[in-house]
């Protein structure tokens, strides 16, 4: 692929969100400046505005921490990538978050697999998908991630018992600000399938409502020598 080009596609794509980007990061911080104002003039301590403030900034920070990431420079570091030493790096960060939300991972990843790739957008781009899979599964349930070697390509396969998708969902994803979650974002794909490009990678979803979904990521995998 052309690096050059790359940059340049991604630039126009930052310049293009950055506007409406630091639209959506103004909504909270205003509604948070309207909750203090309140607080402050009638001198009332209601707890419910406290707690919808915190919770406004938080979103504020999510879409900016969303963002920020996909334009950081450093994604055109790449090197090669052991897929089992990064898979257990993100183990060790997703489980605890995982266990809090009544979700086990679980891991079946085979030895000596590797790609080329940033290490840290490629840590990004899994959890992004570990973290759609907990927050499908409301009432917990199990994920399931393998990572096998087949026809000279690394497969990865993140997989949820969640709510599961329809076509039309499946087909929206990835667009900027598509999000059916009430504190969702709707960037974590967008920046997610940038990443997996990049990397000359591609992605599918087998989806079925009510019983869950399964992402198959494949990246032309590094020969052993
Ligand atoms: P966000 O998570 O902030 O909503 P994403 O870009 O990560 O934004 O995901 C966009 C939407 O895609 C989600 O709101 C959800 O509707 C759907 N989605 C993504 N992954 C899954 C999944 N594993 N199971 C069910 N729905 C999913
Ligand atoms: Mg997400």
């Amino acid at each position: 692929y052309n690096r050059r080009l790359q940059r340049a596609e991604k630039l126009k794509i930052i310049s293009d969100l950055a506007a409406s980007v630091a639209h959506e990061v103004r909504n909270p911080l205003q509604v948070t400046r309207g909750f203090l104002q309140l607080l402050a003039e009638r001198e009332l301590s209601n707890r419910k505005y406290y707690d919808m403030a915190i919770e406004e900034l938080d979103r504020a920070s999510s879409i900016i921490t969303d963002f920020l990431t996909f334009a950081k420079p450093e994604m055109d570091e790449f090197a090669v990538l052991d897929i089992a030493d990064e898979l257990d790096k993100i183990y060790a960060i997703m489980s605890p978050h995982a266990s809090l939300n009544g979700v086990t991972l679980r891991f079946d990843v085979q030895d000596g697999i590797r790609i080329e790739g940033n290490a840290s957008r490629f840590k990004q781009a899994i959890i992004n998908f570990i973290k759609n899979g907990i927050e499908a599964m409301e009432s917990g349930g199990e994920i399931v991630i393998r990572a096998y070697r087949q026809d000279g390509q690394a497969v990865i396969r993140i997989r949820d018992n969640g709510s599961g998708m329809d076509e039309e969902q499946i087909a929206k994803l990835g667009t900027p600000y598509f999000s059916t979650k009430t504190k969702g974002t709707g960037l974590g794909l967008m920046v997610t399938f940038r990443i997996i490009e990049a990397m000359n990678g591609t992605i599918s979803f087998d989806s079925k409502i009510g019983k869950g979904t399964e992402v198959t990521l494949r990246f032309p995998a590094v020969h052993p020598e």
